[in-house]
């Protein structure tokens, strides 16, 4: 259930903040709530706390009545503020005014907030509150000025008032009015450890303490203030995750206790770095010329089908001997001009050139685009995190060198059995209806074909 449990009672005074809090369904947590505000203008409102409690502060500068909407899934409630004119003190009577109003503290610390009192009588018992709601202290008049020490139990940001006390309840009229964030315990900097350099589908540590949490305690980290990246847990006080950016630039990372306790940074996420080992580091013989030229219309992959590929670690020495032996079974073995493929991929993601690239390989029928194959079997294994990296990367690179820009809509594409097929521009060896399982299982999923198509389109995006 949606609900508001705080909110200003009786009219507020414009250019001065207030806040409105409330719960939600637990089912909810980590979400954002729609805010739209008259009814007109909509943002993103409050996320919502794993506790289920959110809250937002507000400044209106208009006068008159302001309706705010909340809304997550299809729960909503509305309320309506009225926002009135600053009312000034009479002339020569009194003001009051925040000197010392800190913007952070943390709990269970003493905090003091001090301030002048023109026109005030010594003596005069002023009223200093938090939220509209919880008093916080009830400093006097001593000279024209005022102090009270402070300490707040729960961490959160909360909106520091001080104005005279009347009687019962205090009225708005002529009250000072400030905002400050609690912190819990001892503020550690939630969020310690950022990669100097992240780059796009490299998978990264980001680590951070989380201090006063239980152990086993579950967090949220995300990103851009929407997409969930991870729930770290809490072990001795600290957390980790490991996180994998998929688009360019600058992200912002929360990590998310509760409603009361987030943090954020903001990190650049780079392109990842695309490098290509050339033919001449393995084989010291160019492609003949004589081959027929390519206009790459295609990315075609592919498995190389050999047995004992290079492990993950390889060093690029054994790559190279590796890179010599599948020449050899293409050119000695299947009696071939030159290596079928114009790229390799090895366990390690190191990208090998094979065939020069302006040049029509031999790797499937029509032999109208570029060949890139996974070296290893994967009609059961799946490729590894680097090679589908690296993968994404090349073909993006391949896709905006010869204008491939839809890497993911299907257009009509020659079959083996001339006939066409609606097909992707990178397609798997298979798809053209060839008697092969290259590059693997059906559909492509041991060399997570769909995912490559849609890492490249994000990448062609920007
Ligand atoms: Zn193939």
């Amino acid at each position: 259930m949606l609900k508001v449990i705080l909110v200003p009672q009786g009219p507020v005074q414009v250019k001065q903040p207030f806040l409105i809090a409330g719960t939600a369904s637990a089912g909810c947590a980590g979400r954002n709530l729609k805010l739209t505000i008259d009814n007109r203008h909509s943002t993103n409102g409050p996320a919502i706390g794993l506790d289920g409690t959110w809250q937002l502060s507000f400044l209106f500068h208009q006068v008159g009545n302001r309706t705010m909407k909340f809304s997550v899934e299809d729960e909503s409630v509305e309320l309506t503020v009225q926002m009135v004119a600053v009312v000034a003190p009479p002339l020569g009577t009194s003001r009051l005014r925040f000197t010392i109003a800190p913007q952070t503290t943390q709990t269970g610390q003493i905090t003091t907030f001090a301030g002048e009192a023109d026109g005030y009588a010594n003596g005069t018992q002023l009223l200093l509150r938090a939220d509209q709601r919880y008093e916080l202290g009830r400093p006097q008049v001593q000279g024209g000025r005022w102090q009270a020490p402070v300490v707040f139990g729960q961490a959160g940001s909360r909106i520091v008032l001080v104005n005279r006390k009347r009687g019962g309840l205090a009225g708005l009229g002529g009250a000072a009015v400030t905002s400050i964030v609690v912190c819990a315990r001892s503020c550690p900097d939630p969020i310690t450890s950022i990669p100097g350099q992240i780059r796009v589908e490299e998978m990264v540590a980001i680590a951070g303490e989380a201090d006063g949490y239980p152990e086993d305690a579950q967090l949220v980290l995300r990103v851009d203030r929407q997409f969930e990246l991870a729930r770290p847990r809490v072990k001795a006080g600290k957390w980790q995750a490991p996180v994998l950016f998929h688009k360019l630039g600058n992200r912002v990372i929360e990590i998310i206790g509760s409603e009361q306790d987030q943090t954020e940074v903001t990190v650049n996420v780079q392109p990842g770095e695309l490098e290509i080992t050339p033919r001449s580091a393995w084989l010291n013989q160019p492609t003949p010329p004589e081959l027929p030229n390519l206009q790459p219309k295609r990315i075609t992959l592919h498995h190389t089908a050999l047995s004992s590929s290079p492990p993950i670690d390889a060093t690029p020495a054994q790559e190279a001997e590796r890179m010599r032996f599948i020449w050899r079974s293409h050119v000695n073995g299947n009696r071939w001009s030159d290596i079928g493929y114009h790229y390799i991929i090895m366990p390690s993601g190191r990208i090998y050139e094979a065939r020069a690239e302006t040049k029509r390989g031999a790797h499937d029928l029509t032999n109208d685009g570029i060949g890139i194959a996974f070296d290893g079997i994967f009609t059961s294994v799946a490729i590894s995190q680097p090679q589908f990296q690296s993968a994404v990367m090349l073909c993006a690179k391949l896709c905006q060198r010869y204008g491939l820009n839809n890497p993911v809509t299907p257009i009509p594409t020659p079959t083996a059995d001339y006939g066409t097929r609606n097909l992707p521009l990178i397609i798997g060896h298979r798809d053209r209806r060839v008697a092969t399982e290259c590059p693997g299982s059906e559909g492509g999923k041991t060399v997570r074909l769909e995912e490559i198509r849609q890492a490249v389109k994000t990448r062609l995006s920007f």
